[in-house]
């Protein structure tokens, strides 16, 4: 039964974390909730399925997914994102469905439904912000605990890992066939905010999901190559320099330690590198054992930074990158900074001095139980992947 404490094995004694949510608490999402968006959706003319800017695979796969389904049901749909130009991470442009992608400027002033997908505020929704909120009905769909409440119908679900789980639940509410192309933009959703279903944000229903979606004859390996194990030699180079400058501060984070480093636009413009490329940096950065959080510099073409930070639950990272104007989940969140690195660093290291005051070094990191841990996406929201709201970019999840 989900939620129970169950012994992993007779002979070993540990046990799994604690349920994320306790077997009598109510669900996040209220049944009426549920029935008023498939309402919605059945009585849309036209659908716009909308992303943050930016997308990472939660948000883009989540979108698509939803698409397809919807045009399977007979109901028009598109999907957009409020980026000029609308430019698909080389990483998402295996997933199905992209011819039914439309630019921001395309998106009626004001369209019958816009459904936004692991948006958590407006200001993720960057051009398309003043058309969604002018739409007949706003149907938001999201798993961030940082969700500002905007929209008219809100499917919201902080406990979820990841928007894709949400969707998955509101296209069988809707009787959608779950076709491989459906499952395959839902499982890059799912695979992407649990870091490969191996972050905190990794549950039994994520698995749960995972396994129907399995079912369709998706290929899990390829999804995953293409998702983290394709780079071009010159993003290998990039990232060889950027570790080469890396540097570790013992001291940082109330002695807990902070590992950091920057990735300078001259070095990318040398390998005509991407900045959606560069995404996964942090999560080699982060494998350092001497430090509870890492850090990641990515300069834009404009001189400006994205910071993705990541780090494994002494400190909420969220809570800190919403000092620098960005936000996330205590795991995994990112800002941009229009300061120099160093000084973006210094601002960083202090912020985290702050939230570290009520915690001393030694103190036993948050269990991953209720409240759930806020999912871990990999970088996304942030502007790519960190989860970014406000302000700057949604930063990956990794911000
Ligand atoms: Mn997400």
């Amino acid at each position: 039964m989900p939620g129970h404490v169950v012994p992993r094995a007779a002979s070993g004694g540990t046990v799994l974390p604690a349920p994320r949510q306790a077997p009598d608490a109510a669900p996040p999402i209220h049944e009426d909730t549920w029935a008023a968006a498939v309402r919605l959706v059945r009585q849309a003319r036209a659908v716009h399925l909308v992303c943050h800017v930016c997308p990472d695979g939660d948000a883009l796969g989540s979108a698509l997914a939803a698409a397809l389904a919807l045009r399977s049901l007979g109901i028009e749909a598109h999907v957009s994102f409020g980026d000029d130009p609308q430019v698909v991470p080389t990483s998402l442009t295996f997933l199905p469905g992209q011819d039914l992608l439309v630019p921001a400027a395309a998106v009626p002033d004001r369209p019958d439904l816009v459904v936004v997908c692991d948006v958590a505020s407006e200001d993720r929704l960057g051009l398309l912000r003043d058309k969604a909120l002018a739409a007949r009905a706003l149907l938001v769909i999201d798993h961030h605990s940082s969700n500002n409440g905007f929209g008219d119908c809100r499917l919201i679900d902080p406990t979820a890992p990841a928007t894709a789980m949400l969707v998955d639940e509101l296209l069988r509410r809707l009787g959608a066939p779950l076709t491989r192309d459906v499952a395959t933009c839902l499982y890059t959703g799912v695979a992407t905010d649990t870091g490969s279903f191996k972050n905190a944000a990794t549950t039994p229903e994520s698995h749960q999901l995972a396994a129907r979606l399995l079912g369709t004859g998706l290929r899990p390996d390829q999804i995953s190559r293409q998702l983290w194990d394709t780079s071009s030699f010159g993003c290998l180079k990039v990232l060889a320099s950027a570790l080469q400058r890396a540097e570790l501060d013992l001291t940082a984070a109330g002695g807990r330690g902070l590992v950091w480093t920057v990735v300078p636009r001259a070095d990318r413009a040398a390998h005509q590198v991407p900045m959606d490329q560069i995404e996964g940096f942090i999560d080699v950065v982060r494998r350092t054992a001497e430090a509870e959080v890492a850090l990641v510099l990515k300069e834009n073409d404009d001189g400006s930074y994205y910071g993705s930070s990541r780090g494994r639950g002494a400190v909420n990272l969220g809570t800190v990158c919403s000092g620098l104007g960005g936000g996330g989940h205590a795991y995994a969140a990112g800002f941009t900074s229009h300061q120099d690195a160093a000084t973006t660093v210094r601002r960083f290291r202090a912020l985290l001095e702050a939230a570290c005051a009520d915690t001393p070094a030694g103190a036993s990191p948050p269990a991953p139980s209720a409240p759930p841990p806020s999912p871990a996406p990999s970088d996304h929201q942030t502007p790519p992947h960190d989860t970014l709201p406000a302000a700057t970019d949604g930063v990956p999840t990794d911000a």
